[in-house]
């Protein structure tokens, strides 16, 4: 069994792939063509955003936000301390000081009491301007914007949703990557929307800031004249090569199509069948809070803290059945923020995940028997 079977999904969809490959590679037309407008137009429609711009990878778009919104130096970053690490790598490369907050036991994404705290206490502490806030829909689920949205308006601070593993979730029928200031996306392979390589998306409706990210996008480029094939020669602020690739986009189109005909549908019902498998073993199993919907990036348990997980992923493995931890170390503990404020955080329930969390296979193409054999052999060894 794979962890997340991709081959199914292109024996799916391969007379689409095939023919959108053979397309751009015959068009020539491998940087900006109109696969890659198609794909934004769509995007931003389904989300329910004004502007979509793809760019090269889901880790530039953190970039590019930041950069939007001028953070840097002196800056604080209010992120979730169980992420991957992009969340606040991004922060912290602009000059910024990323300030890590626990999240909730039960949907491992921030806690929005503990962020007001944090923030508090940044403020009080006067060392860094508390600036923005990056909110992860870690595992598919859309974190907690109602309550993350009141703490950003009462402090004054920007929102940025980092919807990487989000794309397909929604709060009360409203879609993820439409509840940050800015929202950003990955395509990298494995995420519930995926592409054959690297890239990313970028979601606002500031048509100023749209301007500005488009232009970033492209080395700075003026956007004044957007029909002028000439303007990335004239370049007014540094910027990035940071685009999504015609051979990307093309195959994204008949994938996003797929992801919303039957996929988001059939990953839910997969999760389902675990949560039904599972319901009386000992594992603590992911919620989804009422009036949420989740794309199921992963499917995440948390074993006993006194089941040695390493012995449980041994004998799944045994049985052919590949398991992954996601993630092992929480932020503020990460090796690159050693000796800095980022290092400095009380998070116990991101250290009690780290230590007991542990993702299943799981993808839309995912059968009845895959699971039921995933169940019975975690049943047994647990
Ligand atoms: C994957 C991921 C990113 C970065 O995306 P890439 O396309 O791999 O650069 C950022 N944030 C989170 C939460 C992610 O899971």
């Amino acid at each position: 069994m794979q962890f997340r079977d991709l081959s199914r999904q292109y024996e799916a969809l391969k007379p689409q792939i095939d023919e959108a490959m053979t397309r751009v590679a015959a068009s020539a037309r491998f940087i900006s063509g109109p696969e890659v407008k198609e794909l934004e137009q769509a995007l931003a429609r389904y989300v329910g955003v004004k502007h979509c711009v793809t760019c090269a990878n889901g880790t530039d778009t953190i970039t590019i936000a930041m950069r939007v919104w001028g953070i840097g130096k002196g800056d604080a970053v209010f992120v979730p301390d169980f992420t991957f690490f992009s969340s606040g790598e991004c922060p912290a490369d602009e000059g910024a000081t990323p300030i890590y907050v626990d999240v909730d036991p039960r949907t491992y994404n921030l806690d929005a009491v503990k962020l007001e705290a944090a923030v508090r206490k940044v403020q009080a502490e006067g060392k860094y301007k508390a600036r923005a806030v990056v909110a992860v829909d870690l595992f598919g689920l859309p974190a907690d914007y109602p309550a993350i949205r009141a703490v950003c308006e009462k402090y004054g601070l920007l929102l940025l949703e980092d919807a990487a593993q989000g794309f397909g979730g929604s709060v009360d029928g409203r879609r993820t990557c439409s509840f940050g200031d800015i929202s950003t996306t990955s395509f990298f392979p494995a995420k519930p929307l995926g592409c054959y390589g690297d890239g990313g998306a970028i979601f606002t409706d500031s048509d100023e800031w749209a301007d500005l990210i488009r232009s970033i996008c492209v080395h700075g480029k003026d956007t004044s004249n957007p029909n002028d094939p000439n303007a990335k020669y004239n370049n007014i602020r540094l910027g990035k090569n940071s685009r999504l690739d015609t051979l990307q986009a093309a195959i994204l189109l008949p994938k996003f199509k797929a992801f919303t005909d039957y996929e988001l549908a059939d990953v839910n019902r997969v999760a389902a069948w675990y949560t039904e498998g599972l319901k009386d073993s000992a594992l603590i199993l992911p919620t989804v809070p009422e009036g949420f919907t989740s794309s199921w990036a992963q499917y995440t348990v948390q074993i006993p803290e006194n089941v040695d997980r390493k012995a449980v992923q041994a004998s799944l493995k045994a049985a052919g059945i590949p398991s992954m931890v996601y993630y092992m170390k929480p932020m503020h503990l990460q090796g690159a923020f050693e000796g800095t404020d980022s290092a400095v955080a009380d998070c116990p329930v991101t250290e009690r995940l780290c230590a007991t969390v542990l993702s299943l296979p799981l993808d839309p193409y995912k059968t009845r028997e895959d699971v039921e054999l995933v169940v019975s052999e975690l049943k047994k060894v647990l």
